[in-house]
């Protein structure tokens, strides 16, 4: 787990309790806590992109189901024949002040964004976000996928 340029350092502290009932996961059952910890997190990541991984499934057990509405289909990262089978956190509105919708339900055209205030299921309530011509792209690509 060489760290790469790119990456977050995150500092955890546990207690030696914890550490001991954590070490019991790892090869030989004395450690590194650290290789753990790692092997859960990756678990977890994959539990929210993946919708049909099995770590969905734990993740729901563990968190409730709640944070799934805060995660849309990932357009970005698709199969080799096109289909969308990945999510990704719902990005935020790129308007100031943003408004409620999710990003998905916003399209960009010569003036600036704007927004459709429809995202596929329910009532097409409007919405005037971009309404004022703001005239820049805040860029569409900005996020690492
Ligand atoms: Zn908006
Ligand atoms: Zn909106």
């Amino acid at each position: 787990m060489t760290e790469q340029p790119d990456q977050v350092t995150v500092t955890l502290a546990l207690s030696p309790r914890w550490v001991t009932l954590l070490a019991v996961l790892s090869e030989d059952g004395h450690g590194p806590v650290e290789t753990v910890i790692y092997q859960l997190i990756d678990h977890a990541q994959q539990g929210v992109y993946r919708p049909g991984s099995w770590e969905r499934g734990w993740l729901t057990q563990a968190f409730g189901y709640d944070w799934q509405s805060r995660l849309e289909p990932d357009t970005d990262d698709t199969t080799a024949d096109g289909r969308v089978v990945f999510q990704r956190p719902v990005r935020p509105c790129p308007n100031d002040p943003p408004c409620p919708h999710p990003r998905s339900t916003h399209v960009h055209d010569a003036i600036g964004w704007y927004c459709t205030g429809f995202d596929g299921e329910g009532e097409n309530e409007g919405c005037a976000c971009g309404a004022i011509p703001d005239g820049s792209d805040p860029g569409e690509d900005d996020d690492d996928g």
